[in-house]
């Protein structure tokens, strides 16, 4: 109802600024043709006095050489490019506020189907984990359980849990990035960090293969371990989401002068040249909600780049070879005041 009343406004508004523009296009051109009836009125009855007064001999040259008639000419040309100048500015501003209105329109437009597809997928996100949980506690409830199963079921309800608390965590991280994010520096190894999420991921997807790959030495660097850490989780997290049955990926760490460089690869989906610098604004997902099958709320790669900002690096999707993605960090070294650079082999 509310769409197809805006898309009714947007249609009126542009029939008023098309009826605009014409009616200013027919008035111009009519003040042009004025303009030149005047003049050529003005020229004619000034030649008419002047050899009424015989200032002049009736032909052409001499009325054309006089001062008055240059003067008259000179001041109809400027009226005409008045007119002209007047006409074009109007237009280009009047262009200038469609497409304005326009961008704004759009803007509001993709605001609100995000808000729309968060909102969907975060109720279904909140509601799945508790019905889970809900469900192995009342069947705990109700029979004994042989101690195999008890044991699997329990492992599902921490998994669930686990994903409750996540989306509750990313959730308050995005609120807290929107607002004032601190960040908390302390020496951070980041090859050793990687290795450390590393082994929680192998323990939590055995069926994903993980390879790890430090090519240069590492500085330790100033940085906020766990904005870093929701970092690599976020992406690696992705990689297995985006990859199917059985996920291959990689983590490749090197220095680079001051820059410390870090690829995240998979074999998955890959994400397609349009979608690549919208994927890291607030709630975007690729597709819609309706057709999506992956769970997620689209605040995941938001705050990735918000905390790789603010560690004043960057991030940067390219395709991998034969597929999949690469998600690639450079941040740059940050030492501790009065220390020597420390590398980790040196540690
Ligand atoms: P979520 O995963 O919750 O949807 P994210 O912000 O983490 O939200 O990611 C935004 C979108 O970017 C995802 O919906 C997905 O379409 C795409 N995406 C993220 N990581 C990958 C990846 N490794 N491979 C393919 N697509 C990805």
């Amino acid at each position: 109802m509310d769409r197809s009343r805006n898309t009714q406004l947007r249609l009126l508004s542009y029939g008023v600024i098309a009826y605009m523009m014409l009616a200013f296009a027919w008035w111009s051109v009519l003040l042009f043709i004025k303009n030149r009836d005047a003049y050529e009125a003005k020229r004619d009855t000034m030649r008419l006095m002047m050899i009424a007064r015989e200032e002049i001999p009736p032909t052409d040259e001499a009325f054309y050489s006089t001062p008055a008639f240059r003067e008259l000419k000179k001041r109809y040309e400027s009226q005409e490019y008045m007119i002209l100048g007047e006409a074009s500015v109007f237009v280009l501003s009047l262009a200038i506020g469609v497409w304005l209105i326009n961008r704004g329109y759009h803007r509001e437009v993709t605001a609100a189907r995000q808000q729309r597809n968060f909102l969907l997928s975060i109720t279904h996100e909140l509601k799945s984990p508790i019905a889970s949980i809900r469900l192995v506690l009342e069947t705990f409830q109700r029979r004994e359980l042989p101690k195999d199963k008890a044991e699997r079921l329990i492992h599902n309800a921490l998994m669930e849990t686990e994903r409750l608390n996540k989306l509750v965590n990313d959730l308050l991280l995005s609120a807290k990035l929107d607002s004032a994010y601190q960040l908390h520096e302390e020496p951070v190894n980041l090859p050793q960090l990687v290795e450390d999420i590393f082994e929680q991921m192998e323990a939590k997807y055995p069926q994903a293969s993980f390879t790890f790959n430090k090519q240069t030495a590492i500085e330790d660097t100033l940085g906020d371990v766990a904005g870093l850490t929701s970092v690599v989780i976020n992406l690696l997290e992705n990689a297995v989401k985006y990859s199917g049955e059985e996920p291959d990926i990689e983590a490749c760490i090197s220095q680079h002068g001051a820059t410390i460089r870090m690829d995240i690869s998979d074999q998955g989906i890959g994400v397609e040249d349009k979608e690549k610098s919208k994927i890291f604004e607030k709630f975007y997902r690729i597709g819609s909600e309706d057709t999506r099958k992956t769970k997620g709320t689209g605040l995941g790669l938001y705050i990735v780049n918000e905390i790789v900002r603010a560690h004043k690096g960057k991030i940067t999707v390219l395709d991998n070879q034969p597929r999949g993605t690469i998600f690639r960090i450079e941040i740059p070294v940050v030492r501790e005041k009065g220390k020597q650079p420390v590398t980790d082999n040196q540690a």
